[in-house]
Protein backbone atom coordinates (compact mmCIF):
# COMPACT_ATOMS: atom_id res chain seq x y z
CA UNK A 1 0.00 0.00 0.00
CA UNK A 2 1.36 3.32 -0.83
CA UNK A 3 0.61 6.59 0.68
CA UNK A 4 -0.98 7.52 -2.74
CA UNK A 5 -4.10 5.39 -2.69
CA UNK A 6 -5.38 6.04 1.03
CA UNK A 7 -8.29 8.54 1.32
CA UNK A 8 -8.09 11.85 2.00
CA UNK A 9 -8.77 11.58 5.94
CA UNK A 10 -5.58 9.33 6.09
CA UNK A 11 -4.04 11.50 3.75
CA UNK A 12 -4.46 14.42 6.54
CA UNK A 13 -2.88 12.47 9.09
CA UNK A 14 -0.08 10.36 7.49
CA UNK A 15 0.97 12.57 4.76
CA UNK A 16 4.47 13.34 4.52
CA UNK A 17 4.82 11.19 7.91
CA UNK A 18 4.50 7.75 6.59
CA UNK A 19 9.02 7.46 6.86
CA UNK A 20 10.03 7.23 10.43
CA UNK A 21 10.53 10.91 11.64
CA UNK A 22 13.85 11.75 13.36
CA UNK A 23 14.59 10.42 17.06
CA UNK A 24 11.84 8.48 16.43
CA UNK A 25 9.32 10.97 17.06
CA UNK A 26 5.73 10.25 16.62
CA UNK A 27 4.60 13.81 15.76
CA UNK A 28 7.12 16.02 13.08
CA UNK A 29 9.65 17.66 15.34
CA UNK A 30 10.14 21.75 14.83
CA UNK A 31 13.28 21.99 13.38
CA UNK A 32 14.20 25.30 14.59
CA UNK A 33 17.81 25.92 12.75
CA UNK A 34 18.52 28.35 9.93
CA UNK A 35 21.24 26.32 8.31
CA UNK A 36 22.42 22.75 8.49
CA UNK A 37 25.84 21.42 9.57
CA UNK A 38 28.15 19.19 7.79
CA UNK A 39 31.44 17.59 9.38
CA UNK A 40 32.11 16.36 5.72
CA UNK A 41 33.11 18.82 3.03
CA UNK A 42 32.22 16.39 0.15
CA UNK A 43 28.77 15.70 1.66
CA UNK A 44 28.43 19.61 2.42
CA UNK A 45 29.25 20.68 -1.21
CA UNK A 46 27.23 17.49 -2.66
CA UNK A 47 23.88 18.53 -0.52
CA UNK A 48 24.40 22.06 -1.46
CA UNK A 49 24.69 21.24 -5.70
CA UNK A 50 21.75 19.05 -5.36
CA UNK A 51 23.35 16.30 -5.93
CA UNK A 52 22.56 14.72 -2.63
CA UNK A 53 19.56 15.15 -0.09
CA UNK A 54 20.00 17.28 2.57
CA UNK A 55 19.40 20.46 3.62
CA UNK A 56 21.23 23.86 3.59
CA UNK A 57 19.74 26.81 5.12
CA UNK A 58 15.81 27.50 5.72
CA UNK A 59 15.24 30.11 3.27
CA UNK A 60 16.14 27.27 1.21
CA UNK A 61 14.43 23.70 2.35
CA UNK A 62 13.75 22.98 6.10
CA UNK A 63 12.59 19.58 7.63
CA UNK A 64 9.88 20.68 9.29
CA UNK A 65 8.42 22.56 6.01
CA UNK A 66 9.26 19.53 3.93
CA UNK A 67 6.59 17.42 5.55
CA UNK A 68 4.09 20.25 5.18
CA UNK A 69 4.77 20.62 1.60
CA UNK A 70 4.41 16.74 1.23
CA UNK A 71 1.03 16.79 2.75
CA UNK A 72 -0.31 19.32 0.75
CA UNK A 73 1.07 17.58 -2.61
CA UNK A 74 -0.70 14.63 -1.95
CA UNK A 75 -4.00 15.99 -0.78
CA UNK A 76 -4.45 17.86 -4.08
CA UNK A 77 -2.33 15.69 -6.20
CA UNK A 78 0.03 17.41 -7.70
CA UNK A 79 3.81 16.98 -8.76
CA UNK A 80 5.40 19.55 -6.43
CA UNK A 81 4.78 21.71 -3.45
CA UNK A 82 6.37 24.69 -2.13
CA UNK A 83 5.05 26.52 1.09
CA UNK A 84 5.44 30.34 1.51
CA UNK A 85 4.84 32.91 4.82
CA UNK A 86 1.26 33.86 3.81
CA UNK A 87 -1.09 32.79 1.34
CA UNK A 88 -0.33 36.03 -0.63
CA UNK A 89 3.33 35.21 -0.97
CA UNK A 90 2.62 31.67 -2.49
CA UNK A 91 -0.04 33.74 -5.22
CA UNK A 92 2.26 36.90 -5.54
CA UNK A 93 5.79 34.77 -6.16
CA UNK A 94 3.75 32.32 -8.13
CA UNK A 95 2.16 35.40 -10.65
CA UNK A 96 5.82 37.54 -10.56
CA UNK A 97 7.52 34.49 -11.36
CA UNK A 98 5.49 33.57 -14.56
CA UNK A 99 4.41 36.72 -16.00
CA UNK A 100 6.86 39.42 -18.54
CA UNK A 101 6.48 42.39 -19.54
CA UNK A 102 3.91 42.37 -22.66
CA UNK A 103 2.44 39.14 -21.25
CA UNK A 104 -1.39 39.38 -20.73
CA UNK A 105 -3.70 37.12 -18.00
CA UNK A 106 -7.19 37.13 -17.55
CA UNK A 107 -9.27 36.40 -14.68
CA UNK A 108 -12.12 37.17 -12.91
CA UNK A 109 -13.44 40.83 -10.76
CA UNK A 110 -14.46 38.48 -7.88
CA UNK A 111 -10.91 37.64 -6.75
CA UNK A 112 -9.13 38.00 -3.19
CA UNK A 113 -8.62 41.64 -2.03
CA UNK A 114 -4.76 40.94 -2.45
CA UNK A 115 -5.34 39.52 -5.43
CA UNK A 116 -7.20 42.17 -7.01
CA UNK A 117 -4.59 44.75 -5.61
CA UNK A 118 -1.53 42.65 -7.97
CA UNK A 119 -4.08 43.06 -10.81
CA UNK A 120 -4.59 46.42 -10.80
CA UNK A 121 -1.78 47.98 -9.06
CA UNK A 122 1.02 46.07 -9.39
CA UNK A 123 1.10 44.16 -13.01
CA UNK A 124 0.14 47.31 -15.07
CA UNK A 125 3.68 48.77 -13.55
CA UNK A 126 5.84 45.98 -14.91
CA UNK A 127 3.46 45.81 -18.25
CA UNK A 128 1.73 42.96 -18.03
CA UNK A 129 -2.02 43.36 -19.29
CA UNK A 130 -4.73 42.32 -16.94
CA UNK A 131 -7.90 41.21 -18.13
CA UNK A 132 -10.94 40.62 -15.29
CA UNK A 133 -14.26 39.52 -16.55
CA UNK A 134 -17.66 39.25 -15.13
CA UNK A 135 -16.72 35.95 -12.67
CA UNK A 136 -20.36 34.41 -13.78
CA UNK A 137 -20.48 34.94 -17.51
CA UNK A 138 -19.06 31.62 -18.33
CA UNK A 139 -19.08 33.23 -22.10
CA UNK A 140 -16.83 36.61 -21.27
CA UNK A 141 -14.22 34.46 -19.72
CA UNK A 142 -14.13 32.55 -22.94
CA UNK A 143 -13.84 34.99 -25.20
CA UNK A 144 -11.53 36.49 -23.00
CA UNK A 145 -9.34 33.87 -23.07
CA UNK A 146 -9.41 33.05 -27.01
CA UNK A 147 -8.25 36.87 -27.29
CA UNK A 148 -4.37 34.90 -26.24
CA UNK A 149 -2.90 35.04 -22.64
CA UNK A 150 0.23 33.66 -20.69
CA UNK A 151 -1.86 32.60 -17.64
CA UNK A 152 -5.61 32.41 -16.76
CA UNK A 153 -5.89 32.83 -13.29
CA UNK A 154 -8.96 31.75 -11.36
CA UNK A 155 -10.73 31.08 -8.12
CA UNK A 156 -13.57 29.47 -6.86
CA UNK A 157 -16.01 29.63 -5.19
CA UNK A 158 -15.32 33.33 -4.87
CA UNK A 159 -15.51 35.72 -1.89
CA UNK A 160 -17.67 37.39 -0.54
CA UNK A 161 -20.55 35.93 -2.54
CA UNK A 162 -20.15 32.64 -3.52
CA UNK A 163 -19.93 32.70 -7.33
CA UNK A 164 -18.84 29.27 -8.96
CA UNK A 165 -16.05 29.31 -11.54
CA UNK A 166 -16.65 26.20 -14.29
CA UNK A 167 -13.05 24.86 -13.97
CA UNK A 168 -13.32 22.47 -16.84
CA UNK A 169 -14.65 24.76 -19.06
CA UNK A 170 -12.34 27.65 -18.47
CA UNK A 171 -9.52 25.46 -18.28
CA UNK A 172 -10.19 23.43 -21.98
CA UNK A 173 -10.10 27.33 -23.03
CA UNK A 174 -6.89 28.25 -21.35
CA UNK A 175 -5.51 24.82 -23.08
CA UNK A 176 -6.32 25.78 -26.43
CA UNK A 177 -3.75 28.90 -26.08
CA UNK A 178 -1.19 26.90 -24.14
CA UNK A 179 -1.83 29.27 -21.01
CA UNK A 180 -0.91 28.40 -17.82
CA UNK A 181 -3.96 27.99 -15.12
CA UNK A 182 -3.58 28.84 -11.85
CA UNK A 183 -6.79 28.42 -9.16
CA UNK A 184 -7.18 29.48 -6.12
CA UNK A 185 -8.52 26.55 -3.74
CA UNK A 186 -8.63 27.91 -0.63
CA UNK A 187 -12.88 28.35 -0.30
CA UNK A 188 -12.67 24.74 -1.10
CA UNK A 189 -10.24 22.93 0.03
CA UNK A 190 -8.63 19.87 -1.15
CA UNK A 191 -10.89 17.80 0.98
CA UNK A 192 -13.95 19.26 -1.61
CA UNK A 193 -12.23 20.23 -4.89
CA UNK A 194 -8.93 19.11 -6.56
CA UNK A 195 -8.26 21.55 -9.27
CA UNK A 196 -5.64 19.81 -11.23
CA UNK A 197 -7.88 17.15 -11.61
CA UNK A 198 -9.30 18.57 -13.87
CA UNK A 199 -6.29 20.36 -16.23
CA UNK A 200 -5.30 23.39 -14.13
CA UNK A 201 -1.32 23.69 -13.84
CA UNK A 202 -1.02 25.12 -10.62
CA UNK A 203 -3.08 25.45 -6.96
CA UNK A 204 -2.89 28.23 -4.47
CA UNK A 205 -4.35 28.39 -1.07
CA UNK A 206 -4.19 30.48 1.88
CA UNK A 207 -2.90 27.81 4.42
CA UNK A 208 -3.53 30.28 6.99
CA UNK A 209 -7.89 29.69 6.19
CA UNK A 210 -8.70 25.72 6.58
CA UNK A 211 -5.55 23.78 5.94
CA UNK A 212 -4.61 24.92 9.46
CA UNK A 213 -7.76 25.65 10.55
CA UNK A 214 -7.21 27.00 13.51
CA UNK A 215 -6.27 30.66 12.94
CA UNK A 216 -2.83 30.53 14.95
CA UNK A 217 -0.37 30.19 12.14
CA UNK A 218 -0.15 32.16 8.22
CA UNK A 219 1.60 30.40 5.48
CA UNK A 220 0.86 29.53 1.86
CA UNK A 221 1.04 26.68 -0.76
CA UNK A 222 1.81 26.25 -4.60
CA UNK A 223 1.34 22.85 -5.85
CA UNK A 224 1.04 21.39 -9.60
CA UNK A 225 3.54 20.82 -12.04
CA UNK A 226 7.00 19.74 -11.32
CA UNK A 227 8.75 22.86 -13.83
CA UNK A 228 6.68 25.66 -12.76
CA UNK A 229 6.85 25.14 -9.19
CA UNK A 230 10.66 24.49 -9.45
CA UNK A 231 10.78 27.76 -11.08
CA UNK A 232 8.84 29.55 -8.56
CA UNK A 233 10.69 27.84 -6.09
CA UNK A 234 13.71 29.48 -7.61
CA UNK A 235 12.02 32.42 -7.14
CA UNK A 236 10.77 31.75 -3.59
CA UNK A 237 14.54 31.06 -2.61
CA UNK A 238 15.35 35.08 -4.27
CA UNK A 239 12.16 36.51 -2.39
CA UNK A 240 12.32 34.88 1.12
CA UNK A 241 8.83 34.67 1.77
CA UNK A 242 9.34 31.02 3.32
CA UNK A 243 7.19 29.24 5.62
CA UNK A 244 8.63 29.40 9.44
CA UNK A 245 9.11 25.96 11.06
CA UNK A 246 7.17 26.39 13.79
CA UNK A 247 3.93 28.08 11.52
CA UNK A 248 4.43 24.52 9.57
CA UNK A 249 4.28 22.83 13.20
CA UNK A 250 0.92 24.48 13.89
CA UNK A 251 -0.25 24.17 10.26
CA UNK A 252 0.78 20.64 10.19
CA UNK A 253 -1.06 20.01 13.28
CA UNK A 254 -4.15 21.82 11.78
CA UNK A 255 -4.19 19.48 8.65
CA UNK A 256 -4.35 16.11 10.93
CA UNK A 257 -8.15 17.37 11.45
CA UNK A 258 -8.65 18.58 7.93
CA UNK A 259 -10.83 15.44 6.43
CA UNK A 260 -13.10 15.92 9.91
CA UNK A 261 -13.14 19.76 10.12
CA UNK A 262 -14.57 20.31 6.47
CA UNK A 263 -17.40 17.36 6.51
CA UNK A 264 -18.54 18.93 9.55
CA UNK A 265 -18.49 22.23 7.94
CA UNK A 266 -20.07 21.03 4.93
CA UNK A 267 -23.28 19.77 6.67
CA UNK A 268 -23.17 23.04 8.60
CA UNK A 269 -22.59 25.39 5.86
CA UNK A 270 -25.84 23.38 4.60
CA UNK A 271 -27.95 23.59 7.54
CA UNK A 272 -27.39 27.38 7.94
CA UNK A 273 -28.12 27.94 4.47
CA UNK A 274 -31.28 26.47 4.71
CA UNK A 275 -32.17 28.11 7.96
CA UNK A 276 -31.67 31.25 5.92
CA UNK A 277 -33.34 30.88 2.95
CA UNK A 278 -36.30 31.00 4.81
CA UNK A 279 -35.68 33.20 7.48
CA UNK A 280 -38.16 36.57 7.04
CA UNK A 281 -35.42 39.28 7.40
CA UNK A 282 -33.17 37.48 4.96
CA UNK A 283 -32.75 39.34 1.47
CA UNK A 284 -30.75 36.75 0.05
CA UNK A 285 -28.12 33.71 0.64
CA UNK A 286 -25.55 33.04 -1.28
CA UNK A 287 -24.40 29.29 -1.22
CA UNK A 288 -23.41 26.91 -3.72
CA UNK A 289 -25.11 23.93 -2.07
CA UNK A 290 -28.71 25.43 -2.51
CA UNK A 291 -30.65 24.27 -5.62
CA UNK A 292 -31.21 27.44 -6.82
CA UNK A 293 -27.56 29.09 -6.39
CA UNK A 294 -26.83 30.23 -10.10
CA UNK A 295 -24.50 27.40 -10.72
CA UNK A 296 -25.39 24.63 -7.97
CA UNK A 297 -25.29 22.80 -11.35
CA UNK A 298 -21.78 23.42 -12.12
CA UNK A 299 -20.59 22.93 -8.28
CA UNK A 300 -22.14 20.04 -7.67
CA UNK A 301 -20.35 18.13 -10.58
CA UNK A 302 -16.96 19.82 -9.77
CA UNK A 303 -17.38 19.86 -5.45
CA UNK A 304 -17.70 16.86 -3.23
CA UNK A 305 -19.01 19.15 -0.63
CA UNK A 306 -20.25 22.97 -0.89
CA UNK A 307 -17.98 24.12 2.27
CA UNK A 308 -18.57 26.11 5.32
CA UNK A 309 -18.86 29.45 3.22
CA UNK A 310 -21.93 31.50 2.81
CA UNK A 311 -22.68 34.60 3.03
CA UNK A 312 -26.17 36.59 3.33
CA UNK A 313 -27.64 40.25 3.19
CA UNK A 314 -30.27 41.16 5.91
CA UNK A 315 -33.26 43.44 5.28
CA UNK A 316 -32.79 47.18 6.35
CA UNK A 317 -29.68 49.23 6.42
CA UNK A 318 -25.77 49.32 7.67
CA UNK A 319 -27.36 50.45 11.02
CA UNK A 320 -29.39 46.98 11.39
CA UNK A 321 -26.62 44.86 10.12
CA UNK A 322 -24.32 46.68 12.66
CA UNK A 323 -26.92 45.72 15.40
CA UNK A 324 -27.57 42.38 14.77
CA UNK A 325 -23.82 41.65 14.51
CA UNK A 326 -23.20 43.34 17.80
CA UNK A 327 -26.31 40.85 19.45
CA UNK A 328 -24.15 37.60 18.08
CA UNK A 329 -22.63 35.49 20.91
CA UNK A 330 -20.06 32.90 20.38
CA UNK A 331 -19.05 33.81 16.87
CA UNK A 332 -15.84 36.18 16.40
CA UNK A 333 -16.17 39.06 14.66
CA UNK A 334 -13.02 38.69 12.84
CA UNK A 335 -11.79 38.99 8.98
CA UNK A 336 -10.39 35.66 8.46
CA UNK A 337 -12.09 32.43 7.84
CA UNK A 338 -11.93 28.97 8.11
CA UNK A 339 -11.43 28.37 11.45
CA UNK A 340 -12.50 25.86 13.87
CA UNK A 341 -14.36 29.33 15.46
CA UNK A 342 -17.45 30.65 13.61
CA UNK A 343 -16.43 34.36 11.99
CA UNK A 344 -18.59 36.83 10.49
CA UNK A 345 -18.03 40.57 8.99
CA UNK A 346 -18.93 42.75 6.69
CA UNK A 347 -16.90 43.13 3.19
CA UNK A 348 -16.43 46.28 3.89
CA UNK A 349 -14.52 45.66 6.94
CA UNK A 350 -13.06 42.34 5.48
CA UNK A 351 -12.14 41.05 2.13
CA UNK A 352 -13.54 44.90 0.30
CA UNK A 353 -12.30 47.12 2.80
CA UNK A 354 -10.64 48.72 -0.23
CA UNK A 355 -13.09 49.39 -1.79
CA UNK A 356 -15.63 52.55 -1.84
CA UNK A 357 -19.48 51.37 -1.26
CA UNK A 358 -19.97 52.01 -5.10
CA UNK A 359 -17.26 49.72 -6.05
CA UNK A 360 -18.91 46.98 -3.43
CA UNK A 361 -21.91 47.67 -5.77
CA UNK A 362 -20.53 47.20 -9.06
CA UNK A 363 -19.28 43.76 -7.78
CA UNK A 364 -22.48 42.77 -6.87
CA UNK A 365 -21.75 43.25 -3.38
CA UNK A 366 -24.47 44.92 -1.22
CA UNK A 367 -23.92 46.95 1.85
CA UNK A 368 -26.13 44.73 4.52
CA UNK A 369 -24.31 41.33 3.54
CA UNK A 370 -22.52 39.32 5.79
CA UNK A 371 -19.90 37.13 5.28
CA UNK A 372 -19.96 33.72 7.72
CA UNK A 373 -17.62 31.42 8.16
CA UNK A 374 -19.10 27.99 9.51
CA UNK A 375 -16.36 26.46 12.74
CA UNK A 376 -17.21 23.36 13.99
CA UNK A 377 -19.44 24.20 17.27
CA UNK A 378 -22.84 22.72 17.41
CA UNK A 379 -24.99 23.60 13.51
CA UNK A 380 -28.26 24.12 16.43
CA UNK A 381 -26.68 25.99 18.68
CA UNK A 382 -25.04 28.36 15.64
CA UNK A 383 -28.73 28.56 14.11
CA UNK A 384 -30.16 30.05 17.71
CA UNK A 385 -27.94 32.79 18.15
CA UNK A 386 -28.41 33.94 14.92
CA UNK A 387 -32.32 33.53 15.81
CA UNK A 388 -31.78 34.88 19.02
CA UNK A 389 -30.10 38.29 16.99
CA UNK A 390 -32.44 38.64 14.57
CA UNK A 391 -35.20 38.30 17.27
CA UNK A 392 -33.57 41.97 18.21
CA UNK A 393 -33.36 43.97 15.14
C1 LIG B 1 -7.01 34.87 2.81
C2 LIG B 1 -7.00 34.55 1.38
C3 LIG B 1 -5.85 34.79 0.60
C4 LIG B 1 -4.60 35.42 1.17
O1 LIG B 1 -3.99 34.60 2.12
P1 LIG B 1 -3.09 35.16 3.36
O2 LIG B 1 -2.67 33.90 4.04
O3 LIG B 1 -3.99 36.03 4.18
O4 LIG B 1 -1.98 35.91 2.76
C5 LIG B 1 -5.90 34.43 -0.74
N1 LIG B 1 -7.00 33.89 -1.29
C6 LIG B 1 -8.12 33.66 -0.58
C7 LIG B 1 -9.29 33.06 -1.25
C8 LIG B 1 -8.16 33.99 0.78
O5 LIG B 1 -9.28 33.77 1.47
Amino acid sequence: MTIENQKPSTVSVWGGEEKPLAFGAAQVPIVQSAPFAYDNMDEWAAVALGQAQGHIYSRNTNPTVDVFEEKCRLLEGGEKAIAFASGMAAISNSLFTILRPGDRIVSVKDTYGGTSRIFLDMLPKIGVEVDLVATDDSDAIDDAISKGCKVVYLETPTNPTLKIIDLKRAIASAKKQNAITIVDNTFATPINQNPLSFGADLVVHSATKYLGGHDDAMGGILIGNHDLVQEVYEYREIAGAVLSAFSAYLLLRGMKTLDLRIQKQNATGMKVAEYLKDHPKVENVYYPGLPDHPKHDVAKRQMRGFGGMLSFSIKGDFETLKRFVGELEFVHKAASLGSVNTLIGPPSTTSHVECTPEQRAELGIPETLLRYSCGIEDADDLIAQLEKAFAQV
